[in-house]
Formats: structure tokens, C-alpha cells, sequence
């Protein structure tokens, strides 16, 4: 069901021109006489935004949603709209870089308060106070490829009357559906893996009727909508995300494997490993592994510079989930603002590589790691 929602749920049937697509209305001005309905992109209720939405739900098995400009603007959408000066929020510790720098920076001035928690139920439960009313996390996280148990946190929220976000992204709808099995609001950078293409930027949120109503509400005060191209082009996009996912999954075992093999790597973080400290919860809760692994080799500095310029598939770049493989060093790019003592802390050494494996043949992969690890200590 899910590459056929991908290619047809949401589809705009064009009755006039009978056209297998979904035709693009890029108006921003909608006759309003004898209709109930004020559309207008802000109010997100035009025909491409309606659309794209459709499908997102058809894939996260959601009553209803909201497609941003950018994943950040679904983020503060959402935890402004849900909370309020005098409130708490529990975030875990893992979270995207953009999101930490949002809660650190801008909560407080609103008056509302925040712990971050680590994975486990104990740390959860014991960041919960009495004024806390959401915990938010994601799975998998971002550098480590961490894994934490969403049933567990939505059980802890459940006691608690709380609300539960996660940020989806990573995994992506093919690979794991979060509303199913209990959270209640589930987020996405769609610039990611719904675009697929690294060629558009946007967010979505989906969740139930009640809560996106109340995303709504703040949504159209913040502005972070997004215009009729780029609706389209995610739609288009959308068609072939099972496709697109499955192959980035298959890649990414194969090369995990590869990479754990090999005599230069200390250490990779992929679920689909037995060697993962989440593979079992993984198991339960993901359809597939994903296409996003990291791992540590044992380079030095200027070797490891060099095994990334010697690379010639695999490009240095930043961001993740298009079709082409790209590596980044979390120590220089997402988790630069940190020290290097606060990166260790966390477990993010200089060593680090975070691989978003894309859709080439695993071996051409496998070949081009294997020749700049070979470039890069020769070359010493
Ligand atoms: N969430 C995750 C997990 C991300 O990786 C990113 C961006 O890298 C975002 C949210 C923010 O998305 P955007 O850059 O589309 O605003």
C-alpha cells in the first residue's frame, strides 16, 4: 500500500485535461462568493498544499496536517503552538542541531522552561515535572544513529498527559510510522528524504485533527507556508520515496558491513547492525534500517581530510536524504558551535563521519570508500 499511496493518494484529478498529474495552481488570490472557504497559501488551504498534504497522511497514517517552508518552521510551529509561558518541555538530548540552538535560544524568552533527557525511562521520567506538558525526541538521532524506544516514550507521556512529538526524518514514513504505535505528533524536514532530490527546502507536520488545528492556529500568525512550485515538486518527489528509501536502506547494510569490516574504521553506528546497541528495538519499531550510518576511522586528522578529498562518488556536503551519497563530519559542520571537550562528551570524536547513503550501485560505494582509505594513508 505504501509506494502505491506514494504514487496516488492525494492526486488532483484534472477533470478538464484528463492529465495523469496533479495540475499546479500557483494563485494567491481565490474568489471568495459562494464558498465558505478563504484560500490563501498562508492559510495553507490551497489546492497543492492540500494535495501534498493528502498523501504525507496517506504515508504516516495521519488524520491531518500542514506542509511548512522549511523543517524548522514545522518545529517552532509546533512547540509554540503547544506551549505556553509557565510550561516545561522534556527534549532529549539528541536532537538536530537547529532545533537544540531553537530550544536554547528562544524558549526562555517566551517563559517557557526545558530539561533534556537522555534515551533511557529512567532519565525521561525523572527530566518530567509538574508544569511539563510535551516530550519530544527523535529516532533515529543525528550523528550517532542512536535508537530510542517510541513506545516507551509514548507509554511514559501516555501516564503523564502528555504530548509527544518526534521529529520522523531520519527514518522517514517507508521506514517507520510513529502515529501507529502511540505518538501523537510527528514532524519532517521535508528537505530530506520527501524531497529526495536536495533540490527543494519544506517541512510537514502531521498529527490528528485537534492538534492540527491548534498547529494551524499558530501557523498562520508565524507565515512558514510554502508556495505552489515547490508543493508540486514534493508531490512529484513523493511518488517514488518507497523506491527511492528501500534502495537507500539496501545501500546502506551493504556498506555498514563493508565498513565494518574494514581495517581503517574503528566503529559504525547503523540499526541494522546485530552490533547496535538498538538493533532489537529497531527491529520493533522500523520497517527498514534506514538510509543514514556513521562511523569512526582510525585516521588522523590530516588523513581523514584526505580520504574525504579523495573521495569521488561520495561528496563532502552538508545535509542528507537526497540520491546522491554525501559525508560530513559532524565535528565540523552540524556540531561545530560545540567545543571539542562537550563533542567527546557526547560521544561525536573528530573521527566521526556521518554518511547519507544515496541510490548508486553499493559497489561503485564500496569501491570508492575503499580507494580514498587507501589514497589517504599511502599518500602520508
Ligand atoms: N530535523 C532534522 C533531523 C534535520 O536534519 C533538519 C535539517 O538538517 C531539520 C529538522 C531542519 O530542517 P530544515 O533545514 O528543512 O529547516
Amino acid at each position: 500500500m505504501k509506494s502505491t499511496n506514494c504514487v496516488h493518494a492525494g492526486k488532483i484529478f484534472d477533470a478538464s485535461t484528463k492529465g495523469m498529474v496533479s495540475p499546479v495552481y500557483p494563485s494567491t488570490s481565490y474568489d471568495y462568493i459562494d464558498t465558505d472557504i478563504l484560500a490563501y497559501p498562508r492559510y495553507f488551504n490551497t489546492p497543492n498544499q492540500k494535495a501534498v498534504v493528502e498523501k504525507l497522511c496517506a504515508l504516516e497514517h495521519g488524520e491531518d496536517g500542514l506542509v511548512t517552508s522549511s523543517g524548522m518552521a514545522a518545529v517552532t510551529t509546533v512547540l509554540f503552538a503547544l506551549l505556553q509561558k509557565g510550561d516545561h518541555a522534556v527534549f532529549e538530548r539528541n536532537l538536530y542541531g537547529g532545533t537544540y540552538h531553537a530550544v536554547i535560544n528562544e524558549m526562555e524568552r517566551y517563559g517557557i522552561s526545558y530539561s533534556f533527557s537522555d534515551a533511557s525511562e529512567s532519565s525521561i521520567r525523572s527530566a518530567i515535572k509538574e508544569n511539563t506538558r510535551l516530550i519530544y525526541f527523535e529516532t533515529p538521532s543525528n550523528p550517532l544513529i542512536s535508537i530510542t524506544d517510541i513506545r516507551m516514550v509514548a507509554r511514559v507521556a501516555k501516564e503523564n498527559d502528555l504530548v509527544t512529538v518526534i521529529d520522523n526524518t531520519f527514518a522517514s514514513p517507508i521506514n517507520q510510522n510513529p502515529l501507529d504505535i502511540g505518538i501523537d505528533v510527528v514532524i519532517h524536514s521535508g528537505t530530506k528524504y520527501l524531497g529526495g532530490h536536495s533540490d527543494i527546502i519544506c517541512g510537514a507536520i502531521i498529527s490528528n485533527n485537534a492538534l492540527v488545528e491548534k498547529f494551524w492556529n499558530t501557523a498562520i500568525h508565524f507565515g512558514g507556508s510554502i508556495n505552489a512550485h515547490t508543493c508540486y515538486l514534493l508531490e512529484r518527489s513523493l511518488k517514488t520515496l518507497a523506491i527511492r528509501v528501500e534502495k537507500q536502506n539496501q545501500n546502506a547494510m551493504e556498506l555498514a558491513g563493508h565498513l565494518e569490516g574494514h581495517s581503517l574504521v574503528k566503529c559504525v553506528n547503523y540499526p541494522g547492525l546485530t552490533s547496535h546497541s538498538g538493533h532489537h528495538i529497531a527491529i520493533n519499531q522500523m520497517n527498514g534500517f534506514g538510509g543514514m550510518l556513521s562511523f569512526e576511522v582510525d585516521l588522523l586528522a590530516e588523513e581523514t581530510d584526505r580520504f574525504l578529498k579523495r573521495l569521488n562518488i561520495i561528496h563532502s556536503a552538508v545535509s542528507l536524504g537526497g540520491v546522491e551519497s554525501i559525508i560530513s563530519s559532524p565535528a565540523r559542520t552540524s556540531h561545530a558551535k560545540m567545543t571539542s571537550r562537550q563533542r567527546v562528551e557526547v560521544g561525536i570524536s573528530d573521527q566521526l563521519l556521518r554518511l547519507s547513503v544515496g541510490i548508486e550501485d553499493a559497489d561503485d560505494l564500496k569501491k570508492d570508500i575503499d580507494q580514498a582509505m587507501g589514497a589517504a594513508v599511502l599518500s602520508a
